[in-house]
């Protein structure tokens, strides 16, 4: 067998030896995660029908708890039970998350956060992979959900850049920058996150660090699966809803069927790495 390979095997051997471990100490919940709800017509996966967003919301409060991000940590961290438990998370602050998802989220009384990169409130923003022009909230609408109280905020940096692929310094720009305007908006304290783009190789341990000193209690990426434990709160798994997913695709994703493609991402950037290629991208972004 070729070096190469056998080291190639050996990483995801590791890799999967320590998602086992994860498994061990697991709470089942799955945390949802939209980019943008809307009635237009679209080609896009990152946009959810308004029709299909209501058939998901009325599925999911009438047989999961779903619950505030916040809560949700909390009973992590005391280890309590959630059985058929929910969260819904949307990313970015696209403004059709205020005009069509929040009208749908409180006629059901369904929590949710939303992951503002704050760089984009008042701008206009370009969805580079659907070629597609999305408006991001204003603070007035951000303001309005947020004194409703069914909907949290939290910080998804200042320019949505790569945290992994810029220095340290501006890592705690990103960060600050994004806190402190969400806060100063808002007037109250902001303590959870979301990497940009969120893969395996999108953050490390140094970035954690920045957050946990920066007083932030968890952090949420876009690896696949349902599972969670307290040592894992700065890696949330989450489960990304698309446009084509039926309600039945809804509900297996729901019931963890889809969490193998947890292994697709490590795997994936195990050999990113080792190809020393630079890793997926779920969509990209510019204003
Ligand atoms: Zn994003």
């Amino acid at each position: 067998m070729k070096k190469r390979l056998k080291t190639t095997i050996a990483y995801i051997w590791k890799e999967i030896g320590r998602l086992k471990k994860l498994e061990s100490q697991k709470h089942v919940v799955p945390i949802l995660y939209y980019h943008s709800v809307s009635s237009e017509p679209t080609h896009g996966q990152h946009r959810v029908t308004d029709t299909n967003f209501e058939d998901q919301v009325r599925f999911l409060t009438s047989n999961y708890t779903v619950m505030p991000f916040s809560q949700f940590i909390e009973n992590l961290r005391n280890q309590g039970k959630m059985t058929k438990c929910a969260v819904v998370t949307f990313d970015d602050g696209y403004r059709d998350n205020y005009q069509y998802a929040y009208p749908i989220l409180k006629k059901y009384s369904c929590p949710a956060a939303i992951f503002i990169a704050t760089g984009f409130i008042e701008k206009t923003v370009t969805l580079i992979e659907d070629e597609e022009i999305l408006e991001p909230m204003t603070w007035k609408e951000i303001n309005e959900m947020n004194m409703n109280g069914l909907i949290s905020f939290g910080a998804h940096g200042h320019t949505h850049r790569i945290l992994s692929q810029i220095s340290r310094y501006e890592v705690e720009e990103e960060i600050k920058t994004s806190k402190n305007m969400i806060e100063e908006n808002l007037g109250k304290s902001i303590n959870i996150f979301a990497y940009p783009n969120g893969q395996p190789s999108d953050f490390n341990q140094e970035i954690i660090n920045v957050l946990k000193n920066n007083g932030f209690i968890a952090a949420c990426s876009t690896v696949w699966g349902s599972t969670h434990s307290y040592e894992n709160a700065f890696a949330i798994r989450r489960i990304m809803v698309e446009r084509s997913d039926s309600i039945d695709i809804f509900k297996l994703k729901l019931m963890g069927a889809y969490d193998f493609l947890c292994y697709v991402s490590w795997i994936k950037f195990v050999l990113h790495r080792m190809m020393k290629v630079k890793g997926n991208i779920i969509h990209r972004i510019k204003t």
